[in-house]
């Protein structure tokens, strides 16, 4: 079991669009169980996507119930979306805050599974913002670009408080 460091807003590969996956190996599995214990180990993440763990890769998992095995997505593309919705939306890679962020409700998701089968899911509400979330990951983009100026600044405190803070090995303990 690895469990990696979650990177935190600031890091550059955060920021990288993620490279589209050829070929589904043995090194693509070991980064995908990576990615599943990690997430599993993050206080209460229902997604994660593959350059939040510093690879650079066309990938994302997401667990919406605790019980099951978190689902792999690999070169995840949004077909279509519809509607509106609001909701209270904050990431592993800016921990402990979160905003209200209005984004389309229901989308159209294709990709490809860990078996190399094409999956095409209609996603509604959570699911679907889930989706948007980690797509954004994997095109360079946090939910950061969807707040306004002062949010920005909070966030920017926030994350800078929080680095400090594992340098100095002080304060809370590391989300
Ligand atoms: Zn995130």
């Amino acid at each position: 079991m690895t469990v990696r460091d979650i990177r935190i807003y600031g890091d550059p590969v955060l920021r990288a669009v993620a490279e589209k996956v050829n070929n589904i190996d043995g090194t693509l599995v070991g980064i995908v169980n990576d990615m599943i214990d990690t997430l599993r180990a993050s206080s209460n993440g229902i997604g994660l996507a593959a350059n939040q763990i510093g690879v650079d890769k066309q990938i994302f998992i997401y667990s919406l119930d605790e019980e099951g095995t978190p689902k792999v997505v690999i070169n995840p593309v949004i077909t279509e979306s519809d509607g509106e919705w609001v909701y209270d939306e904050g990431c592993l890679s800016v921990p402990g805050l979160h905003w209200q962020i209005v984004r389309p409700k229901l989308v159209n998701r294709r990709g490809v599974d860990l078996n190399g089968n094409d999956i095409e899911v209609e996603a509604d509400e959570l699911f679907g913002r889930l989706i948007q979330h980690e797509l954004d990951h994997l095109n360079g983009k946090l939910l950061l670009e969807y707040l306004d100026d002062e949010q920005v600044k909070e966030a920017k405190r926030a994350m800078r408080e929080l680095i400090d803070q594992r340098k100095s090995g002080t304060g809370v303990p590391p989300l």
